[in-house]
């Protein structure tokens, strides 16, 4: 099927509804290019409002984040570009946690050289969300560049207000650390 020609209020809502989770897809954080915000869980949900309107429903990380309003920015530009209109639903409960960021996420920020939040966490994305929360006390922060364990916390704010600055103890590299919320 070819929807290229035809005008979105033609389409199916079922076809606007995945249009739009395609469009999504591409929207990375602005602080970290290498995962999306679906990944990272702030894209809970693509529903059809009351009013047949399509929905996007983001939960913030955390209240006063600065990054959050780009964030709503770039969805709607994203929106935009794909021609697909959709109204943004901010949804605060439940409160948005690091365990909602995907394993593939965690393995993309460690890649890129930021330690993801320790613990355990299995997550799925959106709709299918298991939880396996371990004491966070107890986890040891790992090097994303050697995997040492042996680390520790310079200053408890990195490049970002949700990231620690830590250095590793055997590589001496210093990371960031995506803090546990
Ligand atoms: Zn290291």
């Amino acid at each position: 099927m070819d929807h290229v020609h035809v005008g979105v209020a033609d389409m199916p809502m079922a076809a606007r509804l995945k249009a739009i989770w395609n469009a999504l897809d591409q929207v990375t954080d602005p602080e970290i290019p290498v995962v999306t915000l679906r990944e990272l869980g702030i894209l809970r949900a693509v529903q059809l409002g009351d009013d047949g309107v399509p929905e996007v429903v983001i939960t913030p990380t955390y209240s006063g984040c600065p990054a959050m309003e780009q964030m709503a920015d770039d969805v709607r530009a994203a929106l935009a570009q794909a021609g697909q209109p959709a109204r943004l639903v901010t949804q605060l409960s439940p409160a948005w946690t690091t365990d909602w960021i995907t394993p593939a996420a965690r393995d993309k920020l460690k890649a890129f050289g930021i330690a993801p939040p320790a613990g355990s966490a299995h997550v799925n994305l959106p709709g299918t969300i298991q939880f396996s929360r371990r004491s966070r006390q107890n986890d040891a922060v790992a090097c994303p560049q050697c995997g040492s364990d042996q680390t520790t916390e310079i200053s408890p704010f990195g490049s970002t207000a949700c990231k620690a600055q830590y250095r590793c103890l055997a590589c001496m590299e210093p990371f960031d650390y995506f803090k546990p919320y």
